[in-house]
């Protein structure tokens, strides 16, 4: 954006409210950890996962997905509660993707 010189228009108001669109998520706790960020500037997972590039550290929702909808954000923070369990006990029976329970070891 460039700034147009004496372009300058005063408009008397009791409120102001600048909707000026998602950004991506906050960065201070990204920068804080050392986590890796997208080209979007959102916290980058591999695809389909939820594990960042931290170590024990999981994302999920708008932080990693960008701007999106309460269902998305539902069922990634299901999915994410799903890969963690697995990390910790290395077997997990929360349901997967679309609800559907399989038991899956990491190591295969
Ligand atoms: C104006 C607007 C309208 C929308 N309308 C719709 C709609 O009609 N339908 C729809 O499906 N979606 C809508 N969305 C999108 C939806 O709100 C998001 O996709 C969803 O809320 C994402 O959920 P989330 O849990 O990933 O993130 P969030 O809901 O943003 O939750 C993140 C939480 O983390 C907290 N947090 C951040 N930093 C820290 C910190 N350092 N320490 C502790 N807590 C922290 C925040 O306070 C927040 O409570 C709308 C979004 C906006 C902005």
């Amino acid at each position: 954006m460039m700034e147009v010189p004496d372009s300058e228009s005063f408009i008397k108001a009791d409120m102001v409210l600048l909707a000026m669109g998602f950004l991506g998520p906050e960065s201070h706790i990204i920068t804080d950890m050392g986590m890796e960020k997208d080209a979007r500037s959102n916290i980058k997972t591999p695809a389909g996962k939820y594990r960042t590039s931290v170590d024990k550290v999981f994302a999920a929702g708008d932080c990693r997905r960008g701007q999106s909808l309460v269902v998305w954000a539902i069922t990634e923070g299901r999915q994410a509660a799903r890969e963690a369990d697995e990390y910790l006990m290395g077997i997990t029976s929360l349901p997967g993707p679309g609800g559907v329970i399989q038991f899956h070891h990491p190591q295969g």
